[in-house]
């Protein structure tokens, strides 16, 4: 059995749905985090693999009636990839060759400049996963693949061996219909309609959806703010900010929103962000990600449930109501002055 087949068979039988390889090669020329090197000086090849989310917690996620079934599912299944990630770099150390295994998430290149701000991952799981066929891009931007949609998280594991390279998904195998429901499911709508991007990476050019600007999907993805600009809908954070189109303005918001964020109240789970030490960060949005089954009908109706699922008011006491916008809004205005303060 090749190194390939023996680490394939090994993430399959741990859960993994898809398994893909890239190469020093087949990355050349790819962004600064599809460099091997980076994890591990001397590195050749690299592991790549996808797991599932749990369906069951999406929709009451989408739909504001659990938060808290996801949050733990996301983060214990980014423990898992990890872990997982680690014992393939195991597999391979046990055979004399030198590897390494990633976090699943939340590692950035603290040595580049204004890290807090731009998180460059330390390695893009994204990339790999969609240059070595264990997913490929959504209109969205986020990893799918036919059966799960995007509701997906990805592991890599970097090595000194020299692995045989898997191509791309083909397009005609996508899971993405280009429904684009997720630009939709973007409070901020941070995901272009029309526009669109490209990577190029090992020789072939990848497109998603431009974006409209990554400030947005911290200010939102943080849990600092949550409301669409309708004032309609919101993803589960309180927050009620105002979002400029000017980029130094929208800036100068968000940290704004960050320093006020000091001051609410804790709420059960969450998790230490590397770049907000001192705070609990939740889970609130990934509604993007989250949304997208692959299959217009169902992706429409999580799309609906959300639109529908009404607005987050944080309590004094720190729970979280979750009520029709108006009412929502009529509530917010009710709580007292230096409360509300810090949800906008
Ligand atoms: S929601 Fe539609 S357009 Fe967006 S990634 Fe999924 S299938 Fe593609
Ligand atoms: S995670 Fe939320 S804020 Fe970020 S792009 Fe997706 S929908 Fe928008």
């Amino acid at each position: 059995m090749s190194l390939n087949q023996e680490i394939s068979e090994f993430l399959r039988s741990k859960g993994a749905l898809r398994v893909g390889f890239a190469t020093r090669e087949t990355l050349a020329g790819g962004p600064p985090s599809t460099n091997l090197e980076y994890i591990l000086p001397g590195a050749r090849s690299a592991v790549s693999f996808a797991l599932p989310l749990k369906q069951e917690y999406l929709e009451p996620f989408l739909g504001k009636k659990d938060r808290s079934r996801h949050e733990e599912d996301n983060l214990s299944l980014n423990l898992r990839i990890k872990d997982l990630s680690w014992e393939v770099a195991g597999l391979l150390k046990s055979r004399g060759i030198l590897s390494k295994g990633t976090a699943a998430n939340l590692k950035y290149r603290q040595d580049a400049p204004n890290w807090q701000v731009n998180l460059l991952p330390d390695i893009s799981h994204r990339y790999l996963a969609v240059r070595s066929g264990a997913a490929s891009f959504g209109w969205s931007g986020n990893a799918g693949i036919k059966g799960p949609g995007t509701a997906i998280l990805l592991g890599t594991t970097v090595t000194t061996a020299e692995l045989e390279p898997t191509g791309p998904i083909p397009e005609s195998e996508s899971f993405c219909n280009k429904c684009k429901l997720c630009a939709s499911a973007c409070p901020m709508e941070m995901i272009e309609k029309k526009k669109e991007m490209s990577v190029t990476i090992g020789g072939m050019t990848f497109i998603h959806a431009a974006r409209k600007s990554y400030l947005l999907c911290q200010f939102c993805c943080g849990g600092f703010t949550g409301l669409h600009k309708s004032g309609r809908w919101s993803s589960w954070s309180p927050g009620r900010f105002r979002i400029p189109e000017d980029e130094p303005e929208l800036l100068n918001e968000l940290m704004r929103s960050i320093s006020l964020y000091n001051g609410r109240p804790p709420l059960p789970g969450g998790y230490t962000h590397p770049a907000h030490p001192e705070n609990r960060i939740y889970l609130t949005c990934g509604n993007c990600q989250l949304v997208c089954t692959g299959e217009k009908k169902t992706t429409g109706a999580r799309l609906k449930l959300l639109h529908n699922s009404g607005c987050v008011i944080q309590n004094p006491d720190g729970s979280l109501s979750v009520l029709p916008a108006p009412e929502a809004e009529a509530a917010f205005e009710k709580l007292d002055h230096s409360h509300r303060n810090l949800y906008q």
